[in-house]
């Protein structure tokens, strides 16, 4: 009999600051090159994708600002949706076959998260992409993307970032000594209060063993380059 070869499946976790180019909003530039790349690793690769919201609201920010803190977390997850919609879109454009799946029901726009049906989809060549979050206030689509990983049994987590290429000793924005670190553990990064990816997300990867590589988004060519393995930016693991 032959054996089954399984195919690696990837969870990418895009910002929503990515999305918006800087600006508030979708960048129909940005998203369809970004959905170009993802659709050709996709040809090769499983890929589930979960998009952040940044680009519309931030709750901690709102709720900075005087709103409700959970009110202000349900509007920073309604904008995800606006995000994997979009990238839903752009994706078809480029030949992927697609679903998103939300984390609130909205039936008309979206599947209800069902874990084994995004793996089947997966199974099929389907792009997943994961709305509205965990559903859930108080937590980050970085968070998200570290459960989503573990619960669909995908290989990794490919963070992508907008403006860093990985992870820095310290913050490269404000110190110009900062260095790129290649391989680092997830202990080392919480001892150490990294916050390129959110803390939540490092104990949760870290107590289930998922890797996960940091990477940039830029320069064009890298997303589908991660999504096909390449040891780009920043492995962090146990
Ligand atoms: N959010 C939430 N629960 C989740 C995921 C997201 O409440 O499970 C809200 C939270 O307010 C967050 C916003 O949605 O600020 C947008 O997500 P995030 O900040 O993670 O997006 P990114 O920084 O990746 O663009």
């Amino acid at each position: 009999p032959t054996a089954v070869v399984k195919k690696r499946r990837v969870l990418l976790k895009l910002s929503g600051e990515a999305f918006g180019g800087g600006a508030v909003g979708v960048n129909p530039d940005v998203v369809s090159s970004l959905a170009r790349e993802i659709a050709e690793g996709a040809k090769q690769v499983e890929v589930a994708i979960v998009v952040g919201g940044g680009n519309f609201f931030r709750g901690a920010e709102l709720s900075q600002r005087g709103m409700d803190r959970g009110r202000a977390d349900y509007m920073g997850m309604l904008g995800t949706v606006m995000n994997a919609l979009a990238l839903q879109d752009f994706l078809e454009q480029a030949g992927a076959e697609t679903r998103v799946q939300s984390a609130i029901s909205m039936t008309q726009v979206a599947e209800q998260y069902i874990p084994r049906r995004a793996e089947r989809h997966l199974e099929k060549g389907r792009v997943v992409i994961f709305g509205a979050g965990a559903g859930l206030p108080y937590f980050s689509t970085d968070t998200v993307a570290a459960q989503r990983a573990l619960e669909i049994d995908a290989d990794v987590v490919l963070v992508a970032k907008n403006g860093v290429d990985g992870v820095y000793s310290d913050d490269p924005r404000t110190n110009p000594d900062a260095r790129k670190i290649h391989h680092i553990t997830y202990l080392e990064a919480l001892q150490r209060g990294l916050k390129v990816v959110d803390s939540t997300a490092f104990s949760l990867c870290m107590d289930n063993h998922m890797p996960m590589q940091v990477f940039g988004m830029a320069p064009e060519g890298n997303v589908t380059a991660a999504i096909l393995g390449t040891d780009l930016g920043t492995r962090v693991s146990n």
